[in-house]
């Protein structure tokens, strides 16, 4: 069962800051928002998802999405980006964790969050004992 809950929009956010860059005038970096980490880039074109729109800044019809995972019953999971398919595995796994949805365009490098929500079962759970996996030793 999915049951996506307390979903929480930055549209608003993400306006306001698109109209803040687009007003004349404006400091060059000053609060430069087209500043993901290469590490982010990084992930976004392993693992992100394509967003279906255009990047707001430059246009570029890469622009990706990507799901963090974040919660006191993930444990050591805590953190890491996951899949709209793993996310339905865990959804039935653990009780609560939020969702962190950011958009990131790996031409630009223009980042955002764009959305978070909840998931889980509502039933409390243990955070799984920690175990050396895959992303700890190629990160
Ligand atoms: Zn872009």
């Amino acid at each position: 069962m999915w049951s996506q809950r307390q979903e929480v929009s930055y549209a608003l956010q993400r306006r306001a800051k698109l109209e803040a860059l687009r007003r004349p005038g404006r400091a060059l970096n000053e609060d430069d928002p087209c500043d993901a980490e290469p590490i982010l880039v990084k992930s976004a074109l392993h693992h992100g998802r394509l967003a279906g729109q255009e990047c707001p800044i430059c246009a570029s019809d890469r622009l990706m999405l990507l799901d963090y995972v974040f919660g006191d019953q993930l444990g050591q999971y805590s953190g890491r980006i996951r899949s709209p398919e793993e996310l339905e595995e865990m959804q039935d796994s653990f009780g609560e964790f939020t969702v962190r949805e950011v958009e990131v365009c790996p031409d630009c490098r223009w980042n955002h969050m764009t959305r978070s929500f909840v998931l889980g079962d509502g039933r409390k759970r243990r955070a799984p004992r920690r175990e050396e996996t895959v992303e700890d030793i190629y990160g």
